[in-house]
């Protein structure tokens, strides 16, 4: 195992070997969910994490606010669904109350999200990202096993109201379910104003049935919406650590996003670190190793010696994801026990 030097006698940030330092920090507030997308979850769920185990409020709160003083400027909310987290609103007041204040975001189903969006624009959260793969409510229920396209349509309009502006929707596409349709999907979300971003599908899923060959690439995806508008790509400068490429559709200013994890992998830029609900920090969506924070912090631990466990982790970050590497395996953890 790599050593670090004291924490204390370190310059500020969480740096890894190959110089990318982490400013982003992806929470996820439960493994729980209330839809069963097949790209995410087995039908039947999957052994939810008992409560004992899980983070409460205030021992995430003590370790977010670590992760912001070394560096972190953006805090996203996941899971699971977030939604089901029922102190979320609490939550989110208390990161909006930390020092420095970082910028709050959330990725959410977006079920239930009609009901508290005011609340948690009033409590901090700055911007939203509501997941919608299909706007045809029987590929919705095929795809998610649930039939809640009217609660995620009204969780949209909702977040808008709100104020929790610009509105992105994630959508993932998979082919046969919902391939076909993905230009229907951008119609609909440019109507509303929300800003589209399409997410290869990578090999996350608990029931480990991801094919490459089945994938929708980017590629695809940018080819099957030329059909219908002219794209303009947004020059690489402008993205920085962010993932998608975006494209000018029709001259703009609406866009489109395209990320392309999986075929075009953004890891050399990755700003990002994660924190599940059990206290485990992730350096990758796709490690194979996380680092243990819950043992040590009710075992007394001080700040200083949780900041080294979070810097030790990130040190140890690889290069890449390897999805592409013969000898890839399939991380333990699905994406919805890591935080998306
Ligand atoms: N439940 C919330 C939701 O669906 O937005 C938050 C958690 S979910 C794991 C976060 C994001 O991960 C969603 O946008 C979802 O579509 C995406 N996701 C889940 N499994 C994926 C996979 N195998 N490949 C790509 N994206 C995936
Ligand atoms: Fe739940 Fe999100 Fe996974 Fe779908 S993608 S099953 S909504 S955690």
């Amino acid at each position: 195992m790599t050593r670090l030097p004291d924490p204390t006698t370190r310059p500020r940030g969480l740096v890894d070997q190959f110089g990318r330092v982490a400013r982003d920090l992806r929470v996820s507030v439960t493994d729980r969910c209330n839809l069963r997308c097949t790209y995410c979850m087995p039908a039947d769920g999957l052994p939810w994490l008992p409560k004992d185990e899980m983070l409460t409020d205030e021992e995430l709160l003590r370790l977010i606010g670590i992760f912001v003083r070394d560096g972190i400027t953006q805090v996203r909310l996941t899971g699971g669904e977030p939604l089901l987290r029922r102190s979320l609103v609490d939550l989110v007041s208390g990161i909006a109350a930390l020092d420095p204040r970082p910028r709050i975001a959330m990725t959410t189903n977006g079920v239930g999200l009609e009901r508290v969006a005011t609340r948690l624009a009033a409590a901090g959260l700055d911007r939203v990202n509501v997941s919608l793969d299909t706007i045809d409510a029987e590929t919705f229920t095929i795809l998610t096993r649930r039939n809640r396209l009217d609660d995620v349509e009204a969780g949209l309009r909702a977040a808008a109201e709100a104020g929790l502006t610009p509105v992105k929707v994630n959508a993932v596409a998979m082919r046969g379910v919902n391939d076909e349709a993905v230009s229907d999907v951008l119609a609909w979300c440019l109507e509303r104003g929300y800003e589209l971003r399409f997410i290869e599908q990578m090999p996350l899923d608990a029931q480990h049935a991801w094919d490459r060959d089945d994938m929708i690439s980017a590629d695809e995806i940018r080819e099957r919406l030329s059909e219908r508008w002219t794209l303009t790509p947004l020059p690489t400068a402008d993205r920085g650590s962010a993932p998608a490429e975006r494209f000018l559709i029709d001259g703009g200013p609406a866009t489109v996003g395209i990320i392309a994890s999986v075929s075009a992998p953004f890891c050399a830029a990755c700003d990002r670190t994660r924190l599940t609900a059990d206290g485990q920090v992730r350096n990758c969506l796709f490690s194979q190793t996380e680092t243990d924070l819950r043992g040590p912090l009710r075992d007394g631990a001080s700040d200083d010696e949780l900041l080294g466990l979070v810097r030790g982790e990130m040190w140890r970050k690889k290069p890449g994801h390897g999805i592409d590497d013969p000898d890839f395996v399939q991380p333990d953890r699905p994406m919805s026990a890591i935080g998306g």
